[in-house]
């Protein structure tokens, strides 16, 4: 980006913003995630002059995603887990990708019962899911609401997602290391290798090793030896299998010690940037594709025309290749 680009003038009220997020002020970093939700055109211009703004400040945090299915166990490990950070000094940011949030009206992390202790904690900030649009719009409000939590200072920014659906491959697109969190029997590691969320994995983890440790134990060789025979995502990184009690509060430590050991190796051969450098060009190509998309579809003579064509192909008396350039030239204007 061009430098003079990030130092446009904001309106007082949008420096204002910039400033507290800074300055690590809850209000403002709240009100500058309203202005991003927003679906008021006018709200959307001043938040991406916002984010533009607070762009040369984020990058510093972990970026950590958490999936698994209801009832595994992510609300008491992400409790747990941010209790055990604040404990060594750090802050912690937790957001939600749950594009059904949408359609219930209600979202993973609504329930205030939720992370009841860690919620009331002043060194971590909690938000649910962003609940209007298509799961492609839900990722990019939480992905700039990331980038603002980085400028706010937070060390480490949680984004959770439900073990289904789509949802798993947005969240590892827009976080450093994705975390699988199991359940202690054969049927969840199987669900998980066939749904083929295990390859998006960097890190698994077997919850409720309390209540089966021999089960535990028998599901994570299981899982190591099924890791075994998979290519995965992050080149370099071998991912590790971690039996824990979240509600024990026995393990998060070292979970701990491998998202540091993540890092580590992957800053020293240069992986850690070149993903977020990655993730950064996808998520761009990504709105232009979609932009596109909502373009050709909106335009008046597309629209006319689609119909007709998309019946005659699929009645086999246009080839699509022909409907294909008709449709694409219309859109062009030719
Ligand atoms: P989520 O739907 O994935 O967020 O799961 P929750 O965190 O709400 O946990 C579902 C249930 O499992 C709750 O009753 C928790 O108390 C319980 N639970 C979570 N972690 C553990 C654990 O390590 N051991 C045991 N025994 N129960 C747990």
């Amino acid at each position: 980006m061009n430098r003079a680009d990030s130092r446009l003038t904001l309106a007082p009220a949008d420096q204002a913003l910039v400033d507290g997020v800074l300055a690590r002020n809850r209000r403002a970093l709240a009100k500058s995630i309203t202005l991003i939700e927003s679906t008021r055109s006018d709200h959307q211009r001043r938040a991406q002059q916002v984010i533009n703004a607070l762009l040369q400040h984020t990058g510093n945090s972990i970026r950590i995603g958490i999936s698994g299915v209801p009832g595994v166990g992510k609300s008491t490990f992400i409790e747990t887990f941010g209790l055990f950070l604040i404990a060594q000094g750090m802050r912690v940011a937790v957001l939600a990708v749950d594009p059904s949030s949408s359609v219930s009206g209600g979202s993973i992390l609504g329930d205030k019962t939720r992370m009841e202790m860690l919620s009331q904690r002043p060194e971590a900030f909690i938000r649910p899911s962003p609940s209007a649009g298509s799961l492609g719009g839900v990722a990019d409000r939480t992905r700039e609401t990331l980038l603002l939590c980085e400028a706010s200072g937070f060390d480490v920014v949680i984004v959770e997602t439900v073990g289904v659906g789509q949802s798993e491959t947005a969240v590892a697109a827009m976080t450093d290391i994705f975390m699988l969190l199991q359940l202690p029997n054969a049927g969840d590691d199987l669900q998980a290798i066939k749904k083929g969320i295990v390859e998006l994995a960097d890190l698994i983890v077997i919850n409720k090793a309390d209540l089966d440790p021999e089960a535990a134990a028998l599901a994570r060789a299981q899982l190591k030896s099924a890791l075994s025979m998979l290519r995965h995502t992050t080149p370099g990184w071998e991912p590790p299998v971690l039996v824990l009690s979240a509600l024990k509060d026995d393990g998060v430590a070292s979970f701990w010690a491998e998202v540091t050991r993540f890092r580590d190796v992957m800053s020293a051969s240069g992986e850690f940037m070149a993903k977020r450098r990655g993730q950064a060009l996808a998520w761009m190509w990504e709105l232009i594709d979609r932009g596109l998309r909502a373009r050709f579809r909106g335009n008046p003579q597309v629209r006319s025309t689609l119909p007709t064509l998309v019946e005659a192909v699929a009645m086999g008396n246009t080839m699509p290749t022909l409907a294909a350039q008709r449709l694409l030239g219309m859109f062009e204007g030719k």
